[in-house]
């Protein structure tokens, strides 16, 4: 029950609600004590022959005054009680959402989506049920059950009451056992048909990559395989349901066998009357709800106790990135100045950055070069502050990046990521997702110095085509220009290209370089790229290799020292001769 202790600071929020509620449902509990009582009374008025068309008048009325407050009581219980526990989920939901946007990227690298979710579904649903249906449970199984034990000892008899009680336990137990067991089968089950969907999702989505590799059969064996996995847990969760409802049934009718066979004998020796026996009957029927309810608690507890454990455990961790003290309100901008010591990610021995110190003035571009992994897209999420550098410092303007509030150091950059992401919205949507009021000159604007605006007219919905999971299919170069004009419309202070011109042809990186170039005036821009032809008009060029920098300088000097630079630049150039047809472009 520790599930209700760990709950209480939202009951005590809610109490008149869940005060009221409880109220309300024992208020029906006992006029729910009435009819069994009344048909008794109208059997022995029966047998008596003293049963007047009055007597039953005045009954029915009493049963139907009871029956409308009883329809009232149950209204205002279940708006009361399960109102309150939905209330309770989208709270918990609104922290939970909340806390997921606070945390850093580390904090999803190191976790699966999958999970995320579950915590946000599963799990909260588990609470809202031990914060509704545990409650219900807990009160009827309690109330209800002692007020239908309690008519049965006054109104009938203890000595059969003590009887008919005897297979109550084990019905609790029973109901206990079977509802757990189909729980744990019910998940693995939904687990099991969870993985055959993402297996689908996979082949359906790689399907060009099991047919160039005539994978199809395999892929039939794998899938009739988990096919039939998913199958034998649902086997496993009918034949519990197969077995719950008979065990209950046996039970119930045990009760029954008993009741009738001794509440027989005790009408024959003239110690009850038929009356009573009927009465003791339906009471029996009454309290077989709330010792299922019992049964089901423990289940409704243990889960929402697990699951509150686990959200709680999750709301817990600290967001790793947050505004140091007394950081200034302000957007900051000027000169860029970098001095990283040293940067070693979590759990690395070697060095992610090292010794990398070099300024930028206020509108230079700097471009980074280097082999894949040799540390740029690390240096360039170093300014954004997707992780903190203990041993080095950013500075923008002279202040740095740690004295200023990470929205206004977020403020001052555009961050296209080398893994652009488009949401399941229009295009338009999607450009002006850092400024959802920008007006449609804005976007169109933006979207031409991104070279991306004609594309966009070819759409039969132009601006307002849908992309995304749910839109139309883009090419990775399309999305890479609807990212960059997104980050351009901010017109941050500081634009950041991680490898974003990768899947652009030379021609139209060219052309995007010199939209930036004409239209960002004494704005900073960062660029990082595997074609050098990206960066060759940077002012400051830096090529890295294992996060150090092993060259630096323009253009003009890389070529003259000719290292990996000045070869790979002429590697690259005669590989563009190749496939342009003759046409270098510089
Ligand atoms: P590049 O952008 O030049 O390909 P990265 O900056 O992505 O290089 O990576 C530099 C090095 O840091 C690599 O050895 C990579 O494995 C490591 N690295 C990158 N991101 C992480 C991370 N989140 N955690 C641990 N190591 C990382």
């Amino acid at each position: 029950m520790r599930i209700f202790m760990d709950l209480w600071w939202y009951f005590k929020q809610e109490k008149w609600k869940y005060l009221i509620g409880i109220i309300f449902l024992m208020c029906s509990s006992l006029i729910s004590m009435l009819p069994p009582y009344v048909v008794g009374v109208i059997v022995d008025a029966i047998r008596k022959r003293t049963l007047t068309p009055a007597v039953l008048g005045k009954w029915v009325v009493i049963l139907a005054v009871a029956g409308v407050i009883s329809y009232t009581a149950g209204f205002i219980w279940r708006q009361m009680i399960f109102g309150s526990s939905v209330r309770l989920a989208r709270l918990l939901r609104d922290r939970l959402f909340h806390h997921f946007t606070k945390m850093s990227p580390g904090f999803f690298n190191k976790r699966r989506i999958g999970d995320l979710m579950a915590h946000s579904t599963n799990d909260i649903l588990a609470v809202q049920d031990a914060a509704g249906e545990g409650i219900l449970t807990l009160i009827d199984s309690i109330s209800m059950g002692g007020m239908v034990i309690i008519s049965m000892i006054t109104l009938v008899s203890w000595k059969l009451t003590l009887i008919a009680l005897i297979p109550m336990p084990f019905l609790a137990w029973a109901t206990s056992y079977y509802a757990s067991l189909l729980h744990k089968r019910f998940h693995k089950a939904q687990a099991a048909f969870s993985e055959l969907n993402d297996k689908v999702q996979e082949n359906i989505a790689g399907v060009r990559v099991i047919k160039a590799f005539g994978q199809e059969e395999a892929q039939k064996d794998m899938f009739r395989k988990q096919s039939a996995d998913v199958v034998s847990k649902n086997i496993a969760v009918a034949k519990a349901d197969a077995l719950f409802d008979p065990t209950i049934t046996f039970i119930v009718g045990m009760c029954y066998l008993l009741s009738l066979s001794f509440g027989a004998v005790f009408v024959v020796h003239g110690s009850m009357t038929i009356g009573q026996l009927t009465s003791f009957t339906l009471y029996l029927g009454q309290l077989i709800w709330p010792m299922l309810a019992f049964g089901l608690l423990f289940n409704i507890v243990e889960r929402g106790r697990a699951s509150y454990g686990r959200i709680c455990k999750l709301l817990e961790i600290r967001p790793e990135i947050v505004d140091h003290k007394g950081a200034l309100d302000f957007v900051p901008s000027g000169n860029v100045s970098f001095n990283i010591n040293n940067l070693i990610y979590p759990k690395k021995t070697i060095p992610a950055l090292k010794d990398i110190h070099f300024s930028l003035s206020q509108g230079q571009t700097l471009g980074v070069v280097g082999k894949t992994g040799s540390g740029k897209t690390t240096l360039l999420k170093l300014m954004l502050r997707e992780f903190d550098c203990e041993d080095g410092d950013i500075q923008i303007g002279g202040l740095s990046i740690y004295d200023v509030k990470l929205a206004k150091l977020r403020e001052a950059i555009g961050y296209v990521p080398q893994d652009h992401f488009l949401f399941s919205a229009t295009i338009a949507e999607n450009i002006a997702f850092a400024e959802p009021g920008a007006s449609m000159k804005d976007i169109e604007r933006v979207a031409k110095l991104a070279n991306i605006h004609d594309d966009i007219l070819e759409f039969e919905e132009g601006y307002d085509t849908v992309v995304g999971e749910r839109g139309v299919t883009l090419s990775g170069g399309q999305k890479q220009r609807i990212s960059i004009a997104r980050a351009l419309l901010i017109n941050p202070e500081i634009l950041i290209l991680d490898d974003s011109l990768s899947a652009v042809d030379a021609h139209t990186e060219e052309a995007i370089l010199q939209a930036l170039k004409d239209n960002r005036d004494n704005k900073t821009t960062l660029i990082s790229a595997h074609r050098l032809s990206a960066i060759q008009h940077a002012d400051l060029i830096l090529v890295l290799e294992d996060g150090q920098i092993v060259e630096r300088g323009t253009h003009e000097t890389l070529m003259a020292n000719d290292n990996w630079y000045a070869s790979m630049f002429r590697r690259q150039q005669l590989e563009s001769l190749v496939e342009q047809g003759g046409v270098i472009y510089e």
